[in-house]
């Protein structure tokens, strides 16, 4: 980004959240409504602190090593913040249990048993979101909406388990209907599925289309590019 306002991370911090600010306002949602998590997979821990040091909290990982590596490297910012949002095995529920606040890609029974199963060993809840596979792509995660409802049912009776709401990362779109569509979606399935009081967090929207999220009720954006730059 090259405009008055800098090419510096701060600068394009700043930048996405005036974006976020300005969605939200335009939904007509109440101002501070939208958390920001700020992807810093594949970065180094010294561009978290670039963001730490302009008010970022919440950062997104996808890799469990690197979130441990990086929770570790940072243990003296006490009030940050990391959000798992990768695909997870469940041999890495330990790390990740530890490390993160919120697991956003709790995708199938066995998974969420292990994560519970961990929660328990630490004698702790931990917050999930689960993961909702939209569209037809083979290879993504995510449950299929006709599997939330036994999921979510499953889950909700695991005591180490915090179920805050739904996540997903749509198909890629160069159409904003078409991006903004699948958040329609999500935004149905969670009032499907209990509504805001069951479900109050959806997790949706990244660099290319979070303001349209948030123009559907994404209360979770998570921005990696438009933040950090391009990953190697
Ligand atoms: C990498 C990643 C993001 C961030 O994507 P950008 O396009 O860089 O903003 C968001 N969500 C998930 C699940 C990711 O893996």
């Amino acid at each position: 980004m090259n405009d008055e306002r800098g090419t510096g991370i701060a600068a394009r911090l700043s930048a996405v959240r005036a974006h976020i600010d300005e969605a939200t306002q335009r939904a007509g949602r109440p101002a501070g409504s939208v958390r920001l998590v700020a992807v810093s997979k594949t970065k180094p821990v010294a561009a978290l602190r670039e963001a730490y040091a302009a008010g970022q909290r919440d950062f997104g990982e996808n890799y469990a090593q690197e979130l441990v590596e990086k929770a570790n490297a940072l243990r003296d910012l006490p009030d940050l913040r990391f959000h798992f949002i990768g695909k997870l095995q469940r041999n890495k529920a330990r790390d990740v249990v530890g490390a993160a606040t919120l697991i956003h890609t709790v995708d199938r029974s066995e998974l969420a048993e292990a994560v519970n199963r961990r929660a328990a060993a630490e004698n702790k809840r931990i917050s999930v979101l689960v993961e909702v596979h939209l569209g037809d792509e083979a290879s993504k995660g995510g449950v299929k909406p006709e599997g939330l409802g036994a999921l979510l049912t499953a889950m909700r009776a695991m005591e180490g388990l915090d179920v805050r709401g739904l996540m997903a990362i749509p198909p890629p779109s160069d159409d904003e209907n078409v991006a903004r569509s699948y958040f329609a979606t999500m935004r149905a399935l969670r009032d499907e599925h209990g509504g805001v009081a069951a479900l109050p967090e959806l997790s949706m929207g990244m660099s290319s289309d979070y303001e349209a999220a948030i123009a559907e009720g994404a209360t979770l954006v998570r921005v990696g590019t438009a933040i950090f730059g391009a990953r190697g």
